[in-house]
């Protein structure tokens, strides 16, 4: 027996944002943090910067990284306060 066509779709579901907002904004090497070196971050929405990790891997890190200070939200990122530079 042939399947009945749908010719209704389910209504697509909202898009949801991307919470990882917290992209490589400079990477070095450092001692011991072989074999990938070492990374900071800086957010698209806050512009928070963090101090250096060590790298997961160029294709992890391209996926970017959620921010501690407004989880991607750009709501978050008006009512917290002013980025701070220093490493945090
Ligand atoms: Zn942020």
């Amino acid at each position: 027996m042939a399947q009945q066509l749908h010719l209704w779709r389910k209504p697509r579901a909202e898009p949801s944002r991307n919470p990882r907002t917290l992209f490589v904004c400079d990477a070095g090497d450092a001692p011991g943090s072989e074999p990938h070196g070492v990374v900071r971050f800086e957010c698209v929405e806050c512009g928070h910067q963090t101090g250096w990790f060590r790298s997961r891997g160029v294709e992890l890190e391209k996926k970017g990284r959620v921010c501690p200070r407004c989880q991607g939200d750009p709501e978050r990122a008006a009512a917290a306060p002013p980025p701070d530079r220093g490493d945090a």
